[in-house]
């Protein structure tokens, strides 16, 4: 297979990079679209695979340029930064990599919801700048028993639920049709579960119709108690709406791990001690990260081998 051009869009793991540098001929974008722009017009022919990630997938452009594109593996789950109606129409195959991550991702859920309502971190800058020799810290909110909503409830929302259940909070979700599987109650209207729970987490797939599905309504229907996770993507949630309503106490706080316009995170955030802000690590275990470039490698190598891909999207 060394003759098999593939191409990397942007840096994601160098565990992957080794991989598929044994494999393949791996071609990566970030050292040649700068120093020479027609990178992809000379090389274009002979690139059969892109492998793409939260950051840079494959959009109509870059799917237009590969003539011989055959598949497109991205290292994420989410399938938000490829155009899959582009792929369908060419006939290209995509593939993802769900499950492998679900525990790190539903594990960071729980840790933010942790994180805002104990003030984990507030209590870290707390002993470390010597404050507790003047008093005592004061109180935090109890996450055990809390009523507990989760707009998405696939693979990564049940593994939230799984674990909130165990922390004994009564579970709702929304999403577009209910489970038949689950007892946990289904509000087939977000604003109608936000206004019904006390902390709410999003873990859906982002397309058109779940963009800004967190706004307004939503963020006041949860109110000035409630509580926001964002685990999905950034631009799931109304970004300018929930920092005016963090910054005028319309809604209790917020635990963050993606933002509408990565890596830019809005400053109005860093001063609030309500908020637990993290860069886009739900999945970034050294764990999870080799399973997931094993996932990639393993679909690549089926494809090109002529057999089932492990985790195909189309
Ligand atoms: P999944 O199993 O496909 O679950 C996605 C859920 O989204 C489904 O249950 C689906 O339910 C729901 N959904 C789709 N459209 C909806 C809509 N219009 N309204 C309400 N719900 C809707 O995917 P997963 O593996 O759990 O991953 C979920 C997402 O997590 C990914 O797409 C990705 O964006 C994000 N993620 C983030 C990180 C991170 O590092 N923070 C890591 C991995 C994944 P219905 O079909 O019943 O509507």
């Amino acid at each position: 297979m060394n003759n098999i051009g593939v191409l990397m869009t942007c840096p994601m793991s160098e565990y992957l990079e080794n991989q598929l540098e044994n494999r393949f001929n791996l071609f990566k974008l970030w050292n040649h679209s700068s120093p020479n722009p027609h990178f992809l017009e000379t090389h274009s022919s002979s690139i059969k695979a892109v492998v793409g990630n939260t950051k840079i997938g494959a959009d109509a452009n870059m799917i237009d340029s590969l003539p011989n594109l055959e598949i497109v593996a991205s290292y994420s789950v989410g399938l938000d930064k490829i155009d899959l109606g582009k792929c369908k129409e060419k006939g290209i195959k995509v593939t993802n990599t769900p499950d492998v991550l679900t525990d790190d991702v539903a594990d960071l859920g729980i840790g933010l919801a942790l994180a805002v309502l104990r003030k984990m971190c507030v209590c870290d800058r707390f002993v470390r700048s010597g404050d507790w020799i003047n008093g005592d810290f004061g109180l935090a909110s109890k996450f055990s028993g809390k009523s507990v909503g989760i707009v998405g409830l696939g693979r990564i929302g049940s593994a939230i639920a799984k674990r909130a259940e165990a922390f004994n909070c009564s579970i709702s979700y929304h999403s577009r049709s209910k489970k038949p599987n689950t007892n946990y109650k289904y509000y087939s209207n977000i604003v109608d579960l936000a206004a019904d729970c006390q902390i709410l987490f999003v873990a859906c797939a982002l397309t058109e119709e779940t963009r800004h599905i967190v706004n307004r309504k939503v963020i006041d229907a949860l109110g000035p108690k409630g509580i926001l996770i964002n685990i999905g993507r950034g631009a799931h949630v109304d970004e300018p709406e929930l920092v005016s309503a963090l910054l005028e106490g319309r809604l209790g706080g917020a635990g963050l791990d993606v933002y509408e316009n990565e890596p830019n995170v809005p400053e109005q955030l860093f001063s609030l001690e309500n908020i637990v802000l993290a860069p886009h690590v739900g999945s970034d275990t050294e764990e999870t990260s080799k399973a997931m470039a094993d996932l990639v490698i393993s679909n690549l190598e089926a494809h090109f081998k002529g057999k089932p891909l492990l985790t195909p999207v189309l």
